[in-house]
């Protein structure tokens, strides 16, 4: 078995879902799980629907509607006739997004998020499925649901690895082709859940870890992983070949092109993981594997904007010591704060983060007897990995570097 993800660009219109057909059609060679997100922005729409109905606002039947146009164009323009199947499933999944949304909003509104995002995913992989089939690629539709199989931290779900493995064990995988939802899940009572923004790499790393595939091939609308985001920079390269280390540095410190969660599940079956560009997909791309032997040949940039350094001093003078930290980083979790450096002295740790000031109010508000906090916000946090001194003067020109932190390997500056 072999793993095809396509992401929300991917199938953002008819002539794209085309271009997923000819692609599957080419590269296909025995099983194949093809795993879908939701088509284009859909997404977001669907998250202003979720906001729409809690807050009982009146443009929610026209959000309903200009989702509903948006899909009925895709599939006017795919078939000439419309497969009287796929007309009964997108009808059945709207109606019970407007069944959902008729009821009063009284759950969590993490709970109710997830009962109403997915129907992105399940839109999409129906209209794919149907749409394959049509083009003769016969294929199967699966419920991810009803395979992937988590607990109930809605939005965030985390997966039961053993009933998930158990699940796919006990299904029939006779058939060749497969088509399946990313990003969703389900609990065992039935519940639709989450595993966060993004997430359908991850559903393809979950899916290759169980079913031992041979590769994952993620397609994008770039020819790879690239050595820094081209919104930032000029000149970008491609990686051809890193190491699973090397990705899982790089998604941590925030290189976007991978969901950060995707490379455990890979790493630990050694399933090797592809990036590709489906608008050249006869390009290499990039491999991502166990072989190290090309890390470190160019120099890769990660740039996050919106940063916040956070220094907590001690009001009375004592040590900033484990004891204390640990106090910290118990607040720091409490809100949900993710910190990507740290710096400590004698009455004085520092953290940074991304700026949200909301969050921030309530943890100065809940340190405040003990610590005095202050903050420095609207920084950059720039990490290079395989840096070298020119580079690191290059990019700090003109620049306030208020923390900078050097390893071997990596170099984190953050500056204002
Ligand atoms: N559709 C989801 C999102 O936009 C999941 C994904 O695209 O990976 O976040
Ligand atoms: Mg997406």
């Amino acid at each position: 078995m072999k793993i095809f993800k396509f992401g929300g660009a991917s199938v953002k219109d008819a002539e794209a879902v085309k271009n997923v057909a000819k692609i599957v059609g080419q590269f296909q060679q025995g099983k194949l799980m093809i795993v879908v997100s939701a088509m284009g922005k859909t997404t977001n729409a669907l998250e202003g629907i979720v906001n729409s109905y809690i807050a009982s606002k009146e443009d929610l039947p026209s959000r309903v509607s200009d989702l509903k146009r948006y899909h009925n164009n895709i599939i006017k323009e795919l078939f000439n006739e419309v497969p009287t199947t796929l007309t009964e499933d997108l009808e059945k999944i709207f109606g019970y997004l407007e069944k959902r949304i008729s009821i009063v909003a009284n759950q969590s509104f993490d709970l109710i998020y997830d009962q109403i995002v997915p129907v992105g995913e399940l839109l999409s992989t129906k209209i794919i499925s149907a749409y394959l089939n049509f083009a003769d690629v016969k294929n199967t539709w699966l419920d991810a649901r009803k395979i992937i199989l988590t607990d109930g931290s809605f939005r965030k779900a985390n997966v039961d690895w053993e009933l998930t493995q158990f699940t796919i064990d006990g299904l029939e995988w006779e058939n060749e082709i497969f088509v399946t939802q990313g990003f969703i899940g389900g609990t065992k009572g039935n519940f639709m859940t989450t595993l966060g923004r993004e997430g359908s790499d991850y559903t393809g790393a979950i899916l290759a870890n169980c079913l031992n595939a041979k590769s994952l091939t993620i397609w994008k609308d770039v020819e790879g992983v690239l050595n820094a985001d081209p919104k930032f920079f000029n000149n970008t390269e491609k990686l051809d070949q890193i190491s699973f280390k090397e990705a899982i540095e790089l998604a941590y410190y925030g290189a976007s092109v991978i969901h950060p969660k995707t490379i455990k599940p890979l790493q630990n079956k050694n399933i090797p993981l592809y990036v590709k560009s489906f608008v050249n997909p006869a390009e290499e791309g990039t491999k991502i594997s166990e072989d190290f032997s090309k890390d470190g040949l160019i120099p890769c940039f990660i740039f996050k904007t919106n940063q916040c350094l956070v220094s907590f001093s001690t009001k009375d003078f004592s040590f900033v010591a484990e004891e204390q930290i640990s106090e910290l980083f118990q607040a720091l979790h409490k809100f949900g704060f993710e910190v990507t450096a740290m710096q400590n002295s004698a009455i004085n740790f520092s953290v940074n983060t991304t700026f949200i000031e909301e969050k921030l109010k309530l943890l100065i508000e809940e340190l405040k007897e003990k610590y005095s906090v202050k903050y420095n916000s609207n920084l950059d946090l720039m990490t290079i990995r395989h840096y070298n001194e020119d580079i690191i003067k290059e990019l700090t020109k003109g620049r306030k570097v208020l923390l900078q932190q050097r390893s071997r390997n990596t170099v984190k500056l953050i500056m204002s």
